[in-house]
């Protein structure tokens, strides 16, 4: 498939034929931050955002989502939303958590309602053009992305580059005239790439990303865990904004007929107290330091143990929206490097 050049006019044309066939969320301005929303006309679409308040995993495992309905002889229906949809405009970074939830859910316990909707998705990717305050998808190698996506936008200069990279995303492009990218604009494709490895380190990592799984192992009882938690309000934000964190509760509830009933699941978080709590009322992380350390080790460790990533991708989302900054990886990294 060969990679498309259009000017910013063809591509308004474009996305408006995409919103004119099916459902299409993309990321639009709020105040002055930028959200994935339903996309009702191409100029509101802003592909030059530097980071969105929410990443693009709500629309693969929304917030709070009915899995099953029940009645009482015991019959059941599971809900799935199958609606065929496009993510327009989601950052390598954001693609790349999105990849790592795609290995997560679809092994072990195969989750059907996640990949329900993964599969009737066409995601098309956008090269990020400005940085977001906190962005250090540079040092986790996620500044760039190369699958797991339908297309690829890159702006050079005023002219779009856009690469088809699947069957999916060929169909999304059928019927757009447009001359073939040359070899200039391909070059000027992989410079972007490399600029934009640097451009997205507004903090910098003092090791590889393959060397934090070793670092935490012999980090269980390090100091820093206790020395930031005393400022932690367990407020659940740092998880709530991540595009890695899956963590959800499963609740049933029965309608007043006594008879029929729903299973639902809502995003749930390790930073909160109640998280750990079993039967018998018994907590198995009570004190904020073990749930603040429980988040490192799960990003850095247990889940690198699983998929073999970092379950980090550096979009800086947790550092901005933590209200006692104490929740950026690169810190605590750094501090746990300087003292090993
Ligand atoms: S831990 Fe923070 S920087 Fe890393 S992916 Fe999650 S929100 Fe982004
Ligand atoms: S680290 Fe920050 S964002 Fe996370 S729970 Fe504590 S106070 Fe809230």
């Amino acid at each position: 498939m060969n990679v498309k050049k259009l000017d910013r006019a063809a591509l308004d044309s474009w996305v408006d034929s995409l919103i004119a066939r099916q459902k299409v969320y993309g990321v639009q301005a709020r105040g002055e931050r930028f959200a994935f929303a339903p996309l009702a006309r191409a100029e509101d679409l802003r592909l030059d955002y530097d980071v969105t308040i929410l990443p693009p995993k709500k629309y693969f495992l929304p917030q709070t989502e009915d899995l099953v309905t029940f009645k009482r002889s015991g019959e059941y229906d599971s809900v799935l939303d199958d609606e065929p949809f496009v993510l327009l405009g989601v950052h390598p970074y954001d693609m790349v958590a999105v990849n790592q939830m795609d290995a997560i859910f679809s092994s072990d316990n195969y989750d059907v309602h996640y990949m329900t909707r993964r599969k009737n998705a066409a995601i098309v990717v956008c090269d990020v053009q400005n940085a977001s305050p906190n962005v250090f998808a540079g040092c986790m190698g996620t500044a760039t992305v190369k699958d797991g996506f339908d297309v690829l936008l890159t702006r050079i200069g005023d002219a779009w580059l856009v690469d088809a990279r699947t069957e999916k995303g060929a169909g999304l492009l059928e019927g757009v005239s447009a001359p073939d990218a040359g070899e200039a604009d391909l070059a000027a494709r992989e410079k972007v790439w490399a600029e934009n490895v640097e451009k997205l380190q507004r903090h910098k990592l003092n090791c590889a990303p393959s060397d934090i799984p070793d670092l935490l192992e012999k980090s269980y009882g390090h100091p820093v865990w206790e020395e930031r938690a005393a400022l932690c309000f367990s407020c659940g934000t740092c998880t709530n904004v991540c595009p890695t964190c899956y963590c959800f509760d499963v609740q049933d509830d029965v309608n007043w007929d006594v008879e029929t009933g729903k299973r639902s699941r809502t995003w749930d978080s390790c930073q909160l107290k109640d998280f750990a709590i079993v039967a018998g009322d018994h907590n198995f992380r009570p004190n904020a330091a073990d749930r603040f350390r429980h988040r490192y080790y799960r990003k850095g460790k247990y889940v690198a143990d699983k998929i073999g990533q970092i379950a980090c991708v550096g979009c800086g989302r947790c550092v901005t929206g933590c209200v006692a900054k104490i929740a950026n990886p690169v810190e605590i990294y750094n501090r746990l490097m300087e003292d090993k």
